[in-house]
């Protein structure tokens, strides 16, 4: 019961936005794509959510390490169609 109303008392704290509603606006706000309200209350959540900082410290994180690998690995089609042309290279 009490954490029922603690609950409540959060959600309105946040601005009635969710843990669900902010994974999804993540992506945009990491982009710098969110309205100034929409920050406001991913802001405010965050102020008090640990586990949605954790999350964002996370995205963070990944995206850090995601742009240091090359932007996309090398297509299958593409690398099976090189190893044909050597293997016909090397028969002609
Ligand atoms: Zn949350």
């Amino acid at each position: 019961m009490a954490n029922d109303l603690k609950g409540q008392v959060m959600h309105l704290m946040a601005g009635n936005i969710s843990c669900q509603e902010l994974a999804d606006l993540i992506t945009e706000y990491l982009e710098g794509s969110l309205t100034f309200s929409e920050r406001i209350r991913f802001q405010i959540h965050l102020g008090f959510c640990v586990g949605c900082r954790n999350y964002l410290n996370q995205m963070k994180t990944t995206i850090r390490t995601l742009g240091k690998l090359p932007s996309e690995p090398m297509p299958t089609e593409v690398r099976e169609e090189l190893l044909k042309r050597f293997r016909t290279w090397k028969k002609g």
